[in-house]
């Protein structure tokens, strides 16, 4: 599990469809979501820099290489972990809920998985997933959208099958090919 985000994505390379009841609509005006996305942005920019630098000076055993091919199956199957204070406090709950789904544009699958040690994590799409696999909040996408792939420093990273990143170790052994890919 990321130990920063509590944020990762299936295996799964299934193109759902949408919900048969719908995408829940947004009750936020788009004036405030949009306002409040970039209220965020800077901070969130500076975060990952942040990150950026403690990789630059520790480097993780992994490296990214490739690109996105926008085949989308990314943003099909996001899954959040549900932190249990969102059960004891309810006015966290509800912010946690719009948040990620009124501002974000995530909504729930209408099912929840087992994380890696047992806690729940809801299993969400993105309404902003375009037909061709582009993302339509591209310049506001979130950060657990500018961080995948991610690597991580304990655990080996995985990608998802079609995917054009390729994972490679950073320093391996002499004649072993340890690439990661799909
Ligand atoms: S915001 Fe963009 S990149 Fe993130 S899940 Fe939605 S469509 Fe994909």
């Amino acid at each position: 599990m990321p130990a920063r985000s509590h944020h990762w994505r299936t295996e799964s390379s299934q193109q759902p469809g949408p919900p048969p009841e719908g995408i829940p609509p947004q009750r936020t005006p788009a004036p405030l979501r949009f306002a409040l996305k970039a209220l965020v942005l800077p901070f969130m920019l500076l975060d990952l820099v942040v990150q950026k630098i403690i990789q630059t000076l520790s480097p993780p055993p992994y490296k990214i290489t490739g690109g996105c091919k926008q085949r989308g199956h990314c943003c099909h199957y996001i899954l959040m972990q549900w932190p249990p204070i969102l059960d004891k406090w309810p006015w966290f709950r509800a912010f946690w809920l719009w948040w990620h789904t009124d501002i974000h544009g995530f909504y729930s699958r209408g099912f929840d998985a087992e994380g890696p040690n047992g806690e729940v994590v809801k299993v969400m799409s993105c309404r902003y997933l375009q037909k061709d696999g582009r993302c339509g909040q591209y310049p506001l996408r979130p950060a657990i959208c500018r961080q995948w792939p991610r690597i991580e420093f304990t655990s080996r990273p995985h990608l998802l099958k079609g995917c054009g990143y390729q994972i490679l170790p950073r320093n391996p052994p002499p004649s072993d090919d340890n690439t990661i890919s799909k």
